[in-house]
């Protein structure tokens, strides 16, 4: 009788509390992993028919650890995807530059990545909105975006209509990574992921701050040694979904 009754008090204590701990794990399926569909689609994987990987770099461009991996993957003759924050590129924007000059595609990722203004359509909006700016003033006009954190909300999908940008997810490389722990175990993380068919997320910034990415381009070093041995190919991220990385067609408002 004891014995049921506490069964029943815990019943009710942690009936709630499971019914949020599932809402929360929920919340976060629909909104934030980078695998859920819910939301329209959402593409974190290539068809995996070939040996091809796509390295893809968020939160930059973030001097000196960006033109250090433009170094690296040039001497490689490897193009990679920068989803980049419109704030990092308005105070850096030759090294915007010399990535697309390069090759390497740029995808938007945002203007600010303070993460209050991805939660309402309306700061959603302005912010891809500036994100988009932020690159024309380097002369691009992505097709591609990526949501800081991943992050989804529901009006999305009509603010990226809008601007003609398709939404890319992938594979996160190490969950540690932020905190940058040694470049082998960011690597070990990331050869884990991989396979044919994997876009695989690095950084090479933070947010928008900057900060030291020494790790992670040491990690990228290592995790291209390996897959080129196992005969992997690199491709942008583009390429591996069979989508555009930029417009052709001009702004809205600009003289034709
Ligand atoms: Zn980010």
């Amino acid at each position: 009788m004891r014995i049921s009754r506490a069964v029943l008090a815990a019943t009710r204590i942690g009936g709630p509390v499971l019914a949020a701990g599932a809402a929360a794990s929920a919340g976060y399926w629909l909104c934030m992993s980078p695998y859920s569909q819910v939301l329209g689609a959402f593409p974190y994987r290539g068809r995996g028919d070939e040996k091809v990987v796509a390295l893809t770099f968020d939160d930059g461009p973030n001097g000196p650890f960006t033109p250090e991996l433009a170094d690296f993957l040039g001497e490689r003759s490897i193009l990679a995807t920068f989803f980049q924050v419109g704030r990092a590129v308005l105070r850096q924007p030759e090294i915007t530059a010399r990535l697309a000059s390069e090759g390497h595609v740029i995808g938007n990722h945002g203007f600010t990545h303070e993460f209050t203004n991805y939660l309402t359509p309306r700061t959603l909006a302005e912010d891809v909105r500036k994100g988009q700016s932020a690159l024309a003033t380097v002369g691009l006009r992505p097709a591609l975006y990526r949501p800081p954190w991943l992050l989804r909300i529901p009006a999305l999908g009509p603010v990226l209509a809008r601007h003609n940008l398709r939404p890319v997810s992938g594979e996160f490389c190490h969950p540690l990574e932020v905190f940058q722990p040694g470049p082998e175990m960011i690597a070990e993380g990331a050869l884990a992921k991989a396979r044919p068919g994997s876009i695989i997320i690095f950084h090479d910034g933070f947010d928008g701050h900057g900060g030291n990415r020494g790790s992670t381009v040491a990690a990228v070093r290592i995790v291209v040694d390996r897959l080129s041995a196992e005969g992997y190919r690199f491709v942008t991220v583009d390429e591996m979904l069979g989508l555009p990385a930029y417009q052709a067609s001009q702004p809205e408002h600009s003289p034709a």
